[in-house]
């Protein structure tokens, strides 16, 4: 009836690049260092998802080393994971996301992060959680050299 997921990722943060966050471009003149567009928070739901179902992980279903994933929209690859956990029968009861970024704050954004998570995965938005903190300066997320994010998602037989 019910399965559980976690699912964890982590980019490296550098100028010049854009920083996208839950399908949200986040202002910023730093962004993530990745082959896709990085959302790091996208990709860290994805895992999750798919863990909950023990259908494998994002890298091995979009590999890195192939063009066809280079640069794609995370949002595509979010719709991508969803059709492969409802041709499984289920669908997410509630999805609860924890990113961990120095700067800049995310907190204007949370709202739009949710809304735009919960129309990729036809979820109610009351179901899908983005909570952001920083980790007080501390370590890599602290020296701003990177983000960090944590995904736990239920799913439910539909
Ligand atoms: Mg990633």
């Amino acid at each position: 009836m019910y399965r559980i997921g976690q699912g964890y990722d982590v980019h490296a943060i550098a100028d010049g690049l854009p920083m996208w966050l839950c399908g949200v471009r986040v202002p910023s003149d730093r962004g993530f260092v990745a082959h896709s567009d990085g959302d790091v928070a996208i990709h860290a739901l994805c895992d999750a998802l798919l863990g909950a179902l023990a259908l494998g992980d994002i890298g091995h279903l979009f590999p890195d080393t192939s063009d066809e994933w280079k640069g794609v929209d995370s949002k595509l690859l979010l719709k991508k994971v969803m059709e492969r956990v409802e041709a499984e029968g289920y669908c997410i009861a509630n999805a609860d996301i924890t990113i961990a970024l120095q700067a800049p704050k995310l907190a204007p954004l949370i709202s739009t992060m949710r809304e735009t998570l919960a129309a990729v995965t036809r979820t109610p938005v009351a179901c899908i959680s983005v909570k952001a903190t920083t980790t007080e300066k501390l370590g890599f997320v602290g020296r701003k050299e990177g983000c960090e994010v944590w995904a736990v998602v239920l799913l439910k037989r539909s």
